[in-house]
């Protein structure tokens, strides 16, 4: 990783990702009160291009979950916080390629970024050699992977993806009923909702309650899949307020990324 030692050590650190913590925090229980809604949704910091350190004093603070995108700098920050014995939920939500399914399957509890048939089908073989894998090495038995489907919200979907230093992504929402009853009659698979990126650049409100629609739709088919992952740093307000029942907080938390500084 590139990042710069400053960003990542020293005294401060600690005192730092509290004070930004508490402030999201405080934001996330201000949006709620003010969408009149009973319960918070549920916080996932996005860890990304930050250490393990981090993940470490993140956990501390009772942060319980925590986002991911790259499956090769997952793989290593999930090793370490185990081996100091740090129980966290990981969450995968980058575009996932399939040859990366095995490994995925060997920390996530849930990838979120499910956009295609594809990918599907490799989780769910990559699930049934990981139930065998740790069979045969007398490790606890893997629970079933959670699923998110990721959609597009783009109205025009010529719009450029990038932007922001990572893919947006997502299925095309008329595809989004097909790919839920894939994920439905796979095997080691749980369909639990959606996930969706605000598109960049205008308001983020309409592409949330159309979500919201999205996943009304969902739920009808599929009632056990009511998460609605949707919400970052500068549209956690709107998605409180559309029904969001996750947020993936990362720069707010963390700080800047380091390559975007
Ligand atoms: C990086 C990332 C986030 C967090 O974004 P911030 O703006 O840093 O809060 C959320 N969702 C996805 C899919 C991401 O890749």
């Amino acid at each position: 990783m590139s990042t710069t030692p400053e960003t990542i050590t020293g005294p401060d650190r600690r005192a730092d990702l509290l004070e930004r913590l508490t402030r999201v925090r405080m934001r996330i229980g201000n949006a709620t009160r003010a969408a009149g809604r009973d319960a918070e949704p549920e916080l996932i910091v996005v860890t990304k291009f930050f250490p393990a350190s981090d993940v470490a004093l993140l956990a501390s603070m009772g942060v319980r979950q925590v986002g991911e995108n790259r499956d090769q700098e997952a793989v290593a920050k999930a090793a370490e916080t185990v081996a100091q014995g740090i129980e966290l939920e990981w969450n995968f939500i980058g575009q996932l390629q399939s040859n990366k399914a095995k490994s995925v399957v060997r920390y996530a509890a849930t990838v979120q970024s499910v956009d295609r048939a594809a990918l599907v089908t490799a989780l769910d073989n990559a699930m049934e050699r990981e139930i065998g894998r740790r069979a045969e090495a007398g490790l606890p038995e893997r629970a079933p992977l959670n699923v998110l489907i990721q959609l597009d919200l783009r109205e025009d979907p010529s719009e450029p993806e990038e932007g922001t230093g990572f893919g947006r992504g997502g299925a095309d929402p008329a595809g989004m009923l097909d790919l839920a009853a894939l994920v439905a009659s796979a095997r080691h698979l749980r369909l639990r909702g959606l996930m969706a990126v605000a598109p960049l650049g205008t308001d983020p409100a309409p592409a949330f309650a159309r979500l919201m629609e999205l996943s009304a739709r969902l739920r009808a088919r599929h009632p056990e899949a009511g998460v609605v992952s949707a919400g970052m740093s500068q549209d956690l307000e709107a998605a409180v307020a559309a029904g969001a029942t996750h947020l993936r907080i990362g720069s707010d938390v963390l700080g800047p990324r380091p390559g975007l500084l």
